[in-house]
């Protein structure tokens, strides 16, 4: 980079040295998803080495590959032991580390992969949900040194005693910001099929756009509540590390999403982005006896099976005697929980009722706290769309309702509408 200075008297030439940066480059299944998709990622890596930067690239498994290894399992036993099914399924991200790392080659560039266990990325905690702990990094930086590209596996780990681990699906995200931590990096770019994060589900809302920056903890609302961009686990340690990730797309030369601490954020509208999922379901008990410890009662059950519960409601029955208790969980639990409650000798009510057919329906964003009127805003217009709601909770940072499934998309697109999102 050449700064000429000129003035009457003066005229000054600098020459900048771009100085050497060290990132992570993260491919998602679909950026590796067939051998020419590999070939085109690799090019994208050789782009960013070219410019002098130290580089680690992060893959998944190529698209599909995870889910049919879990099927072949599954087809064996939907029981397939964890050590085994840790073996299985981590084997498609030393695929695509072989793959990357040969047409990194092929492009001339000086590249080699390492698996978990080479490195090694020593993780803790039961095998398909192991955490990643430590990373040497020794090795590999002699080998960024010497200009080279180290191409890791995501997902994978090893445990202490030597087993093959992984971290949970959609794990390489995870790995990719325990990389970045671990090893200092000034960047950590995740790239992908879209081309950010959007205000909501560019598939279903064609008028949802691309959000420049956003904050840690608007991801994470919008990550949790189904926007499927980047796994939660991951950008919780990035916030945690204060380490700033750029999702941007493998297909498009785009501008993507920071993602960073918010204090660079433009808090001049309430509300970021429009979430939802419909994987919830509504259990109400009807005439529950109203005395201290009820609650708890209830809920007590549910936690130690490991049925999160996310909204409660609570109101008092007509009678004033006894209340009326509402809350929403996962809809994979609810018929585990619809048993716990009915074994449940410590509570007693008049009715159970359940309803999976409900979604939820978010609005996010960290400018909220300084707008005032933002949750009349939200009922007013989806009341005027006449949808009719289920249950509602709160944040510093997020409004989120139950409406009935049939009207998610309708919902949607009202309150995208009302945000001035579109
Ligand atoms: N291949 C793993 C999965 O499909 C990890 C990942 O892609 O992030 O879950
Ligand atoms: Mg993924």
């Amino acid at each position: 980079l050449n700064i000429i200075i000129c003035n009457n008297f003066n005229l000054i030439i600098f020459k900048i040295k771009p100085s050497m940066t060290k990132k992570v480059l993260k491919f998602g299944g679909t950026s590796v998803g067939s051998i020419q998709r590999i070939i085109h990622a690799s090019k994208i890596i050789k782009k960013e080495h070219d410019k002098g930067n130290k580089i680690l690239v992060v893959v998944s498994a190529m698209a599909g590959t995870t889910n049919n290894l879990v099927a072949h399992s599954e087809s064996i036993s939907k029981k397939f032991n964890k050590r085994e099914l840790d073996v299985l399924l981590t084997s498609g991200e030393q695929v695509t580390s072989a793959l990357m790392a040969g047409a990194l080659n092929q492009l001339g560039v000086k590249a080699k992969s390492w698996m978990n266990w080479q490195i090694p990325i020593i993780t803790e905690g039961e095998n398909t949900n192991a955490r990643i702990i430590q990373i040497s990094t020794e090795n590999v930086n002699k080998y960024l040194d010497s200009g080279g590209i180290a191409v890791i596996p995501g997902f994978q780990g090893i445990s202490k005693s030597g087993d093959i681990t992984s971290i949970g699906r959609g794990g390489s995200d995870a790995t990719a910001v325990a990389i970045a931590k671990i090893f200092q990096t000034d960047s950590c770019e995740i790239y992908t099929d879209v081309d950010g994060v959007y205000s909501s589900d560019p598939n279903k809302i064609p008028l949802a756009k691309k959000i420049d920056k956003i904050s840690y903890e608007e991801m994470l609302e919008l990550s949790s509540l189904g926007a499927k961009v980047m796994q939660s686990s991951a950008v919780q340690n990035a916030m945690m590390n204060n380490i700033p990730i750029h999702v941007k797309s493998t297909f498009t030369e785009r501008k993507g999403t920071e993602i960073n601490n918010n204090d660079i954020i433009d808090y001049s509208k309430a509300v970021t982005g429009v979430a939802y999922s419909k994987d919830d379901a509504k259990i109400t008990l009807l005439g529950v006896e109203d005395k201290p410890g009820v609650a708890a009662d209830i809920f007590e059950p549910l936690s130690n099976n490991q049925i999160n519960v996310d909204m409660v409601i609570q109101n008092i029955s007509t009678d004033g005697k006894k209340t009326d208790v509402t809350f929403t969980i996962k809809r994979q639990d609810s018929k585990n929980a619809i048993s716990l409650i009915k074994a449940n000798k410590k509570i007693k009510y008049e009715n159970i009722y359940m309803n999976d057919k409900v979604s939820k329906i978010s609005i996010v964003g960290a400018g909220m706290v300084a707008t005032p009127g933002v949750t009349y805003k939200m009922f007013r217009s989806l009341s005027e769309e006449k949808i009719n709601l289920l249950a509602i909770s709160t944040s510093e940072i997020k409004i989120s309702v139950i409406i009935d499934e049939k009207s998610t998309i309708s919902a949607v697109k009202k309150l995208h509408k009302t945000f001035n999102l579109d």
